[in-house]
């Protein structure tokens, strides 16, 4: 086995373990390998190992590493990404997981209408309130998101955050709780699902598994050292 199957697969165990602990079926819990950085000869080696699901955070990168790779392959877009960018991602990528302003989803609602695409999207959330971080701060997105669960053709499937960098993964474990309560608050004043909830890195998947997450972005436990 390679190093890499063999990574993908404790990761997997780990996963699967942290599923159980939250009374979830392992399946419930997707795991996005975050290959930025990476070249795609890593990307084959997990593909060939099972992974299907891939990250990606800078357009650039997609642009040269998606087109050149198998089409079986299913992209995320995991990284802050600007309006002028829009339209060269949104075919590439099934899903945005860092949607931070309004305006950003009815620009990739707009264009994803002109592309003929339907991505799906997590708007993100600064749970912290950390000065110098992207997302929404929780009050502004209750009163943001009702226009845009109208929007026509981007779905919003949930909500998504980074929390502040710590050393120790139990200090995520209230910055994820925080995402759940969030979600379960907005759907009930908004009446509409929001199932996904996209949190969990390297150094506390787990522990976010623990909270509610279904889906996690795990690159370096995966891939090695950036
Ligand atoms: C890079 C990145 C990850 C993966 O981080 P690791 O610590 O390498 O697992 C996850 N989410 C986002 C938004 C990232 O930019």
């Amino acid at each position: 086995m390679s190093d890499i199957a063999q990574r993908l697969q404790e990761i997997r165990d780990r996963v699967a373990a942290a599923a159980r602990r939250s009374g979830r079926a392992p399946e419930e819990v997707a795991l996005v390998a975050v290959s930025k950085t990476f070249p795609p000869e890593l990307i084959r080696e997990a593909a060939q190992a099972g992974q299907r699901l891939f990250g990606e955070s800078r357009v650039q990168e997609c642009l040269e590493k998606i087109p050149a790779l198998s089409p079986q392959l299913r992209w995320h877009f995991i990284g802050h990404l600007q309006s002028n960018k829009v339209r060269k991602v949104l075919p590439l990528c099934e899903a945005f997981h860092s949607v931070d302003s309004a305006s950003l989803a009815q620009d990739m609602d707009r264009i994803a209408g002109e592309e003929g695409c339907r991505p799906q999207i997590y708007l993100q959330v600064n749970v912290a309130e950390e000065a110098r971080k992207f997302g929404f701060a929780e009050e502004a997105l209750r009163r943001a998101i009702g226009p845009l669960l109208e929007l026509p053709r981007v779905e919003v499937v949930g909500l998504m955050t980074i929390p502040p960098l710590a050393a120790d993964p139990e200090a995520s474990r209230r910055h994820f709780a925080a995402l759940r309560e969030l979600r379960d608050r907005l759907e009930a004043e908004t009446g509409v699902p929001l199932p996904g909830l996209s949190m969990g890195m390297s150094g506390d998947f787990e522990v976010a598994i623990e909270e509610g997450a279904t889906v996690v972005r795990v690159g370096s436990v995966l891939f090695g050292g950036r």
